[in-house]
């Protein structure tokens, strides 16, 4: 008996059996757009079927180059391209794996300048205003998803996953929002259904009878003139009877303004949509977004709420997620924390994915930890992400690793970054690296601040003293309060407060000093009514009003450019923490001088006027500065050593790459 029975429980759609519940959901990586990357997308996907997940999901395949989701972007329209997809459905098989091809038509989120949609109306999120199909193209269409589908299976696919969800072409052609067609694709709620009816008819029809289909269908669109909760079930109902095998499940289209899967969304969020769409319907059903450990994917399956469990960056942060829980070794999964720094925000910005907390991902055959001939030793001193990464790294290597930290505690900045409200996640980063020393048997001295003397002991040396804080040059500024003073508890702030700086700590200290926690057990409900999100059936696509925050303190943000605060956070969760700021209150003051902090508050010129902000403290995110003190000792006294992480480079400082580096340093070593 494991811990994980419900999870683990084999389960078998159409004619396919799955080894267990768990499933990679689809991601994009940028490794399915050229034939030349085929190679590095097996190695990514058999890694992931060696972890032991039940069932792997592409990222998605277009039917067609009008539904690109950008120039050049990946299809599967020919004989040819199922050929070489057999590379990755072998490497999958190989590993006692099963895959599935995602087909995704972009419809008007297509970055081309050809892309279709079933009207003309333009994303928000896309520059390219779509072409209306005609009545025969959608028809084409219809038919082209099939045909996909049907060289999916020629190609070795054990099922084929139909996207209809997250606001592309099959959700624009079910809502009244993007649908405004008058021909027998539009006009009704009935007729807006038929598309995607007879894209999983067609599909059926060309894969026979027991070749599984998914059917990915958006429970919650989260915009203005999306789908009712009745069209939903409904869609559900006629889906099934067209030949789904099974319903995943998605939740928000990507131009809505409520978060979805970032690190704020309790885990978990929109469990309760997936219940009751499972209450409805004949086949199993997959449930999704902020599923990230194995407890809850387990209890999601044992209280009925799904019968699978779709986890697609947690798979992208350990590929080995599966087989740890079966051993009794979930306390070693790298958990994913939610962020999307490298991988969502790769893919929007056109960059290969990876993972923040695992660099490997997506370069299994490129960032390669090699077993070491040398029987080296090897000091790595600061235990921040950059000395936690690299002092594992070495490890894994071989290497007989000392990690010194001359705190009490592991983990610097990111010990700050965890006490963030929404970023709590990163305190399992915290836990996996605790445990991965312990089981490498990396030697931790904690409380040790190492010399050059006590480093001359030690083969090699790795530097990642990391940074601190920058206490800029503002008369008075012995008034004010750094950040890590404030988030490690040193400091209390009083009620009004001025935060200099408007960077990524800026922001989040904002956070932190405006929120005002939920009572125990209702942080799910609140978090929902600040968003506006209400019942379904209550109210269209899941959107009500939004209940207004109430701050905990009075918040100034100030910075010296006279940008957009928060223009430089993440592509794909920089809004959500802009739009907390303003839900908070806190007033944001772009193009300011400081002039003074003194008892009366920090005193400003902005746009050539004064303007004294009277606050009981005064916190500075200015930026970092490196601390090299030992680094410069070590070269003084001609010992070579490696620098690395905040130590080495300051400057847009965060985790993905200090944690990165802190991996390719040992792996090249
Ligand atoms: P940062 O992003 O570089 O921001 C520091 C801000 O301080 C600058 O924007 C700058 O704005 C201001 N500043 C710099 N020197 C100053 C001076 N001498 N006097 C007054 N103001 C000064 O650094 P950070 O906020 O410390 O963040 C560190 C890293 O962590 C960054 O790479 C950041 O992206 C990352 N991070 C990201 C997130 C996220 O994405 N949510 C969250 C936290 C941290 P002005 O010059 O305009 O005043
Ligand atoms: Fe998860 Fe962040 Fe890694 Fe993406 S980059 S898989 S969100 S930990």
């Amino acid at each position: 008996m494991n811990d994980y029975p419900h999870l683990l429980e084999p389960i078998t759609i159409g004619d396919l059996t799955l080894r267990n519940r768990a499933v990679m959901g689809s991601m994009h990586t940028g490794l399915e757009d050229f034939a030349w990357d085929i190679p590095k997308l097996a190695a990514y996907f058999a890694e992931r079927a060696r972890g032991g997940v039940g069932l792997i999901v592409t990222g998605g395949y277009s039917p067609s180059k009008r539904g690109w989701l950008k120039p050049f972007a990946s299809e599967l329209t020919t004989r040819l391209q199922a050929e070489r997809h057999k590379e990755v459905t072998g490497a999958v098989h190989d590993e006692g794996g099963a895959i599935a091809l995602q087909v995704l038509h972009a419809g008007r989120y297509g970055y081309t300048p050809f892309s279709q949609s079933a009207s003309e109306k333009k994303s928000p999120i896309t520059p390219f205003s779509p072409s209306a199909m005609s009545t025969k193209q959608v028809d084409r269409t219809a038919t082209s998803f099939a045909h996909t589908a049907g060289l999916a299976q020629r190609a070795g696919y054990d099922a084929v996953e139909i996207m209809g969800s997250e606001g592309y072409l099959i959700n624009q052609f079910l809502a009244a929002r993007t649908n405004e067609r008058e021909d027998a694709w539009g006009g009704t709620a009935t007729r807006r259904m038929r598309f995607p009816v007879e894209v999983v008819r067609r599909t059926r029809e060309v894969v026979g009878d027991a070749f599984p289909i998914i059917y990915r269908i958006s429970l919650l669109d989260l915009v203005e003139g999306g789908q009712t909760w009745d069209e939903v079930m409904e869609l559900a109902l006629l889906v099934e009877q067209a030949g789904a095998t099974v319903l995943n499940t998605g939740i928000g289209w990507h131009e809505a303004r409520v978060p979805t899967i970032i690190t704020q969304v309790p885990r978990g969020a929109w469990t309760w949509t997936t219940r009751r769409l499972r209450e409805e319907v004949g086949i199993p059903v997959c449930a999704s977004n902020r599923i990230n450990t194995p407890e809850l994917a387990d209890q999601l399956i044992a209280d009925g709420t799904a019968d699978l469990v779709s986890m697609a960056r947690p798979l992208l942060a350990d590929p080995g997620f599966v087989n740890k829980a079966a051993a009794g070794r979930a306390d070693e999964i790298n958990t994913c924390i939610a962020c999307n720094q490298a991988c969502l925000d790769h893919a929007f910005a056109n960059q290969r994915a990876s993972c923040l907390v695992n660099p490997r991902a997506c370069r299994e055959t490129e960032l390669v930890l090699l077993s070491t001939r040398r029987s080296s030793t090897v000091a790595v001193v600061g235990a921040g992400p950059a000395g936690l990464s690299a002092a594992t790294s070495y490890a894994e290597r071989g290497f007989e690793v000392t990690l010194f930290e001359k705190d009490a505690e592991l983990g610097g900045q990111f010990r700050l970054a965890m006490q963030i409200p929404g970023k709590e996640e990163f305190a399992e980063t915290m836990r996996y690296y605790e445990r991965r020393l312990s089981v490498l048997g990396v030697t931790v001295r904690l409380g040790t601040a190492a010399t050059v003397d006590l480093l001359s002991a030690y083969d090699e040396v790795v530097v990642s003293t990391g940074v601190e804080p920058r206490m800029p040059d503002i008369p008075g500024i012995e008034h004010a309060h750094s950040y890590a003073d404030v988030l490690n508890g040193s400091v209390t702030p009083g009620r009004r407060v001025a935060v200099i700086g408007a960077g990524g700590i800026g922001v989040d200290v904002s956070v932190w000093l405006t929120h005002t926690p939920s009572l125990p057990g209702e942080d799910l409900d609140d978090w929902l009514a600040h968003w506006g999100v209400g019942d379904p059936s209550l109210f269209v696509a899941g959107l009500t009003e939004r209940k207004p925050r109430t701050p905990a303190r009075e918040v100034y943000l100030v910075q010296r450019k006279t940008s957009m605060i928060g223009k430089d956070l993440g592509k794909t969760s920089g809004w959500a923490h802009r739009a907390v700021l303003r839900q908070s209150g806190v007033e944001q003051i772009s193009g300011a001088s400081y002039d003074l902090i003194d008892e009366a508050g920090l005193h400003l010129t902005v746009g050539g006027q004064f303007r004294l902000l009277e606050v009981d403290d005064v916190v500075v995110c200015a930026g970092q500065e490196s601390v090299r003190r030992l680094y410069d000792d070590l070269l003084a006294a001609g010992r070579p050593a490696t620098l690395i992480g905040g130590a080495d480079l300051a400057a847009e400082l965060d985790a993905k790459r200090a944690i990165e580096q802190g991996m390719r340093v040992a792996a090249e070593a």
